[in-house]
């Protein structure tokens, strides 16, 4: 029996952003239907608290994988992503491990094009003007998607460190030719932008619900456990919640949790799941001055989807490594 072991720059090749969209928007529906099994993940702090392990298994049709990664904030602008791990693919009749395939490219893009989703179903039609809080591994990816979703005319990008900003605009007119304006505030990114995407590793927030604009659609992906947040509770409450999905908010998202215990909003402030929204049960947006804010958390069935497909294009395309795991039982036992 073989593995096949697909490494980030094969992952790049065999998932573009455009087709990740689609796949997580089948994804999402399949998990809305009911035909995908995506228990919360299991987070494990390291003792001193400067990073986690996280597990994260689901299944899906005649699929069933899970995603193992670390999270390490404090390597950002090191040699070391802050996000390291495998997808490890099952087939799900006998159980037999197909592909083990990095996961750090895998959370870049998912991610991503899962904001892509939302922000083609909740955004204005014509919302080009795009703001991105945080320059790290999500915010270049988070601008190719909103690239493939959206109009964009103009760009501004803020985080703490200006090198940082600076790299990114270097890094997004290389990519894409496009003119990055790095700002040295917050609010000078958010105020007037149609599209607001926050990407930071910060546990505070960072963006204030006073500067969001009527009509404005936000991203917010950064903060992932109950204790953390990158918005603040006016711009909770001033949006209209859109969520991946609705147990792992209540379990797992101070951006919604913390104004809950505030007691600013209730379970009712949640909207809809995108499943919900791309099945026609629930509307998106309802009227152009409302703004719209996608909490995402990231499931295990957006990992195993794009798991399944990057491993049927490396079979068709016969890319990656396969090394001998496992053997066949030839006795019966
Ligand atoms: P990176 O480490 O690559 O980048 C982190 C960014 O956050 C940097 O731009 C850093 O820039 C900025 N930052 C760090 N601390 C703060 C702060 N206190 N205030 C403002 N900005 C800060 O991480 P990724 O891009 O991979 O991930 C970004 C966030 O998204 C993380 O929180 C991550 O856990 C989360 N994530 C969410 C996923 C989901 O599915 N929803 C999936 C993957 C990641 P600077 O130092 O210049 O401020």
């Amino acid at each position: 029996m073989d593995i096949l072991i697909l490494d980030a720059h094969q992952v790049r090749q065999l998932l573009p952003m455009a087709a990740c969209i689609d796949v997580m928007a089948q994804a999402l529906t399949a998990l809305t239907r009911g035909e995908a099994q995506n228990p919360l993940r299991t987070m494990m702090w390291l003792p001193d608290q400067h990073g986690l392990l996280v597990t994260m298994p689901a299944s899906m049709g005649d699929a069933m994988g899970i995603k193992v990664i670390s999270v390490m904030p404090g390597n950002h602008g090191s040699e070391y992503d802050s996000h390291m791990g495998a997808v490890l693919l099952f087939e799900a009749a006998h159980g037999r491990p197909l592909a083990l395939i990095d996961a750090s490219e895998i959370t870049a893009i998912r991610t991503a094009a899962v904001s892509g989703v939302a922000t083609r179903l909740l955004a204005q039609e014509d919302a080009g003007d795009l703001a991105i809080l945080g320059t790290g591994v999500q915010a270049d990816s988070h601008l190719e998607a909103m690239l493939a979703v959206r109009p964009i005319r103009r760009v501004r990008v803020w985080s703490r460190n200006s090198a940082n900003r600076a790299q990114l605009a270097a890094r997004a007119k290389a990519r894409y030719g496009v003119t990055v304006e790095p700002v040295d505030s917050a609010e000078a990114a958010v105020r007037g932008a149609d599209i607001i995407c926050t990407a930071t590793s910060a546990a505070e927030p960072v963006l204030r619900g006073e500067w969001l604009s009527a009509g404005a659609h936000l991203n917010v992906v950064g903060a992932s456990t109950p204790k953390a947040r990158e918005v603040d509770s006016t711009a909770m409450r001033r949006s209209r919640l859109f969520v991946d999905r609705r147990e792992s908010t209540l379990n797992e998202a101070g951006d919604f949790l913390i104004p809950k215990q505030e007691g600013v909003i209730g379970d009712d402030h949640i909207l809809a799941e995108l499943g919900e929204v791309l099945l026609g049960q629930k509307p998106g947006r309802s009227a152009p001055d409302e703004i719209t804010l996608f909490k995402s958390l990231g499931l295990a069935v957006e990992d195993l989807a794009s798991a399944q497909y990057i491993y049927q294009k490396a079979v068709e395309k016969g890319i990656g490594t396969a090394v001998a795991f496992g053997a066949l039982r030839t006795d019966s036992h």
